[in-house]
């Protein structure tokens, strides 16, 4: 069970004709429409100073992200953002339609902590077509499916996903 949700950027690559944070922000004048795919920090995070925050324990999950997904782009403070969640006595719930470059450096980057993070991966679709036409900029199923079968190898290998990584596969 959740306790809210956590989120750094402003707008979505991913840019999902479905998205409900992108008509929520337009209607409220949040943010501009031509903002959206921009994609930037709300506002700027140190990497220093923003690291370890003192620990306040709360004892809740946290989704993130729900305005947005994990990309490259801003991976680094996505990282210290779900180790301050982490560092401050929550677990965290990670959502993402799973591109593998982040999930990998993300699972490789909280392996320490993986008593305190899950994955949830969305897959709306296993054909690409209908993927590129709902979600333009995410991920292409083969993308998504290679992340989910990277890991599930490593699980066998490692032994550690198993236990670190709660994977859901929502088939539309
Ligand atoms: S990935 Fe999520 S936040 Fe990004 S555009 Fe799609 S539905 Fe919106």
């Amino acid at each position: 069970m959740s306790h809210g949700a956590e989120n750094i950027c402003a707008g979505c690559p991913y840019n999902c004709k479905y998205c409900c944070a992108k008509a929520w922000a337009l209607f409220y004048k949040k943010i501009e429409p031509r903002q959206w795919l921009a994609h930037k920090l709300l506002r700027p995070i140190h990497p220093i100073s923003d690291y370890r925050k003192p620990p306040n324990s709360t004892g809740k999950t946290i989704l993130y992200p729900s305005t947005h997904d994990i990309t490259m782009k801003h991976y680094i403070y996505h990282l210290i953002k779900i180790r301050n969640m982490i560092y401050s006595g929550n677990k965290v719930l990670v959502i993402s339609k799973a591109n593998s470059r982040v999930i990998r450096n993300l699972c490789d980057s909280l392996l320490s902590m993986k008593q305190s993070v899950s994955f949830m991966f969305t897959i709306g679709s296993v054909h690409s077509k209908t993927l590129k036409f709902w979600e333009p900029g995410a991920p292409t199923f083969e993308q998504r499916f290679k992340a989910l079968s990277m890991h599930m190898k490593e699980v066998i290998q490692l032994q550690y996903l198993a236990h670190q990584c709660l994977m859901h596969i929502l088939l539309i």
